[in-house]
């Protein structure tokens, strides 16, 4: 099934406890394409970038299945940048610099050729420009999922309201969660937030897994227990990459088959930090990431019997 993710393609300067790197390609929508792009195809992107993106980047995910005719590039413009620095725990990180440049300028217009998607990412963006996504398409596609941050709740929270009634699936992080609820509980959180709009909440918790809510239902799943964790940057939006890219892949968008696309996602999201950048995820095969897949389902595995004969 065609897949439409919008979000930001972009140079980040990184700074983890392990290295750092002044310019390195990042935005949303470059991981979530790169994640997506082992499991589904058409992918069509949506973004904005300036004369400086490389040519290169846009070519080696042309060559894995991803179009690109709503991608607008400003010639003269600088592309989104980005600057985090990470804690010790690899779990906060500090955003140091947010340079929109060309992002500020954004007004995305969604091709003919993108109109029958059947799955949508909106990908962490200026909920303004996330919402002009939606009142541009002729038919509701069968799921709309959408990413955020603290960034966007802090200066256009209204808006970012407005977008999640309309939307099906929200994904933040833990700390997110809490900022839009005011609740400390996550359950409590999904719960507030179902009620601003989509029918399912997944809660990411970075190294601790993820939690998908829906009606009274929660899956919680794992975070592998990974030895090097390198750079966490792009984790999030190659979690939903790969979530979307397997719903896509399955057309299936049962709670059951959820549970399954948050392990895929998981597992994209394992490989991205093994590495700066997306450098990671350009080299998969198919045999790591169903070995991966593996490592997730064992780490699951349980077999108990309970029997509470006594009493006390
Ligand atoms: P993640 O680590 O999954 O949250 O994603 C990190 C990526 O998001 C980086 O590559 C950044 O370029 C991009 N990013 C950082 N801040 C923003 C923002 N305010 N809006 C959109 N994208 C952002």
């Amino acid at each position: 099934m065609a897949l439409t993710i919008i979000g930001t393609m972009a140079f980040d300067a990184l700074e983890t406890p392990f290295g750092k790197v002044d310019r390195i390609i990042g935005g949303s929508a470059t991981y979530a394409a790169w994640a997506a792009s082992y499991f589904t195809t058409p992918i069509r992107q949506v973004s904005i970038v300036g004369g400086d993106f490389p040519k290169e980047e846009i070519k080696a995910l042309e060559d894995r299945g991803v179009e690109f005719d709503g991608l607008e590039i400003v010639p003269d413009g600088k592309s989104f940048f980005w600057s985090g620095k990470y804690h010790m725990d690899m779990n906060t990180r500090d955003s140091l610099i947010t340079d929109l440049n060309v992002l500020a300028q954004f007004d995305p217009k969604i091709p003919d050729s993108y109109q029958d998607s059947d799955y949508l990412m909106l990908g962490n963006l200026a909920p303004a420009v996330q919402m002009s996504v939606l009142d541009q398409l002729k038919e509701r596609p069968k799921l709309i999922i959408m990413d955020t941050m603290n960034f966007w709740m802090d200066i256009a929270l209204d808006t970012l309201k407005d977008v999640l009634k309309r939307v099906d699936l929200l994904l933040v992080n833990d700390g997110e969660a809490r900022q839009l609820t005011g609740e400390y509980s996550l359950p409590k959180a999904a719960k507030k937030i179902r009620e601003m709009g989509p029918k399912y909440v997944i809660i990411k918790k970075g190294e601790h897994g993820a939690l998908l809510f829906h009606g009274d239902k929660i899956f919680s799943a794992p975070a592998l227990p990974l030895e090097d964790v390198f750079d966490p940057t792009g984790a999030g939006d190659s979690f939903a990459g790969g979530f979307i890219g397997y719903l896509s892949r399955t057309d299936d968008c049962s709670f059951e088959n959820m549970k399954a696309a948050i392990i895929l996602g998981s597992t994209m999201a394992s490989f991205c930090v093994e590495k700066f950048g997306p450098n990671r995820l350009k080299e998969l095969t198919s045999a790591e990431i169903e070995a991966r897949v593996n490592e997730f389902i064992k780490l699951m595995e349980v077999n108990i019997e309970v029997s509470l004969a006594v009493n006390y």
